[in-house]
């Protein structure tokens, strides 16, 4: 039992990514004694609010990403500009440097939002001892200390799954961090698994001039997406000049002197390869291991999960588990963060479900993929009687002036009704182009609703606007 020394709380959040932070931040704003704690540090061993998401996720490979298609449009893109360079050179250590500086500033706003909201930040190991007590020990490994909290939320979120076949040893077979953080671009690369990590991670190096191969176990690609997004992704990454390999399963990684030899099995036989590196980017697993004692009885599922109900309340009075601990939705910040403010409401009495069926899906690559709803083969599979619109973005003005062609904008709306039911873009910008396509859905929009909604022109939005439009008077 806690003694007086024991400090008390009304929520202890564990973890302070997306999930997270947002949880603890909105319990504080709620008037809840919010404490957070938070065991991430960086390589030379400062601590970084934000988790995988904003120190070796999506913010680092966003920010790489925007480097990497700049500099393939100064070397490919920019003469038809009438825009001519003398020498254009990469300084990959400064590419890096100004990655790290946007991830400081946003862990530095995280910090800055705790102090303003007087939540309680703690560095330290966060161990669930039962509904009520949290052990932590310091991240220096000083005195542990024991604190207490009427609410507890879990949200240590996720790390990259080992591949016995491939053991990382981070100078050649390198994991998704190492991957947004090397000081030169390889000359030949390799990346096991074409899903979202290794397409963007692929797309990075790419665009700065690797030579770049895909190994991927599966035959189809990109499984869950609509499959005429896939097609068509599949057909301009490779023009592109990555090289994808389909149901390719690695079986062996061994490092040389300077490469690495990748074995890998597919349906004429066992295949060799060898390059300067290889990325493992074979999933993700929840960060289950040591989150809470065995007294705790905190219920996992046989791969690590939390099991949790609906309202990602654990199985313990008290204790919730959000973001990439369980399974209510896929590995997404915005799902994460979603759930954060939801159970902060929820332990404030406040009722406000998430939208599972609503969330928004976006691959960071260029040209990015994004889609909300259902997928075509899915409710063709379920015998959905619906309807398709489809509309090319090199139809658009915007697109033809920004040099940007590529892609497509599909709209599947029920064919009784006209109610979207999904919507799935690939193309430049196809992220912020989802976000109207998710306010539709959310509003129980009509194709017909969206055909008559004006668009500004010339935009990229027009493109959504124009399938919207291909879906009038079809059957
Ligand atoms: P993933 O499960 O999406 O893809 C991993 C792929 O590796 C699979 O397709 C699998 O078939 C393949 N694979 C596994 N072992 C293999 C082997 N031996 N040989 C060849 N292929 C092999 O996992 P991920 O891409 O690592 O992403 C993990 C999670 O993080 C996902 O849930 C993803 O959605 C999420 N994530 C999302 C975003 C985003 O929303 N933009 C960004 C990053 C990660």
């Amino acid at each position: 039992m806690p003694n007086k020394q024991t400090q008390a709380f009304d929520v202890i959040v564990i973890g302070a990514g997306p999930a997270g932070y947002s949880g603890a931040i909105r319990c504080a704003q709620l008037g809840l004694k919010t404490a957070c704690i938070d065991n991430w540090y960086d390589k030379k061993g400062l601590v970084s609010l934000g988790g995988t998401y904003l120190n070796a996720g999506c913010v680092a490979s966003i920010a790489l990403l925007e480097s990497a298609k700049n500099y393939h449009s100064l070397i490919h893109n920019l003469k038809e500009h009438g825009i001519h360079t003398k020498a254009v050179s990469l300084d990959i250590p400064l590419m890096m440097q100004r990655k790290n500086n946007i991830i400081d500033t946003l862990s530095q706003q995280i910090a800055d939002s705790f102090t303003d909201h007087k939540i309680t930040y703690i560095q330290a190991e966060a161990k669930l001892l039962n509904e009520r007590l949290v052990k932590i020990t310091p991240l220096d490994q000083s005195a542990a200390s024991i604190l207490e909290a009427k609410h507890i939320i879990l949200a240590s979120g996720s790390s990259p799954i080992d591949l016995s076949c491939a053991p990382i040893d981070n100078e050649f077979i390198i994991d998704s961090t190492m991957a947004l953080n090397l000081d030169a671009v390889p000359k030949r690369l390799a990346i096991i698994g074409a899903g979202v990590i290794g397409l963007e991670l692929a797309s990075i190096w790419n665009r700065l001039g690797a030579e770049t191969i895909l190994l991927e176990a599966q035959e189809t690609f990109l499984s869950m997406t609509d499959q005429q997004i896939a097609r068509e992704a599949y057909r301009i990454y490779s023009e592109q000049g990555l090289e994808l390999r389909l149901g390719a399963r690695v079986i062996s990684a061994k490092k040389g002197s300077k490469k690495v030899t990748v074995e890998y099995q597919d349906s004429d036989g066992t295949h060799a390869l060898r390059v300067d590196k290889l990325i493992v980017a074979s999933g993700r697993k929840p960060n289950t291991e040591n989150l809470a004692a065995a007294e705790a009885n905190l219920l996992l599922d046989e791969n690590g999960y939390v099991h949790v109900d609906e309202n990602c309340r654990t199985t313990l009075p008290g204790v919730y588990a959000i973001g990439d601990l369980t399974l209510l939705g896929p590995m997404i910040a915005h799902k994460g963060i979603e759930e954060g403010l939801f159970v902060a409401e929820q332990i404030a009495g406040i009722h406000n479900a998430v939208n599972y069926g609503l969330l928004p899906s976006v691959v960071f690559t260029d040209p990015e993929i994004a889609w909300v709803g259902q997928t075509e083969q899915a409710l063709r599979a379920m015998g959905e009687s619906i309807k398709i619109g489809t509309f090319p973005l090199n139809a658009t003005a915007r697109a033809q002036a920004m040099g940007q062609t590529e892609g497509i904008v599909k709209i599947i709306a029920d064919a009784n009704t006209d109610t979207i039911l999904g919507v799935h873009i690939i193309g430049t910008q196809a992220s912020e182009m989802i976000a109207e396509a998710v306010l539709a859905m959310e509003f129980s929009a009509s194709s017909e609703d969206l055909a008559r909604t004006i668009h500004a022109h010339p935009t990229l939005a027009k493109a959504l606007h124009g399938a919207a439009l291909a879906l009038k008077n079809k059957k």
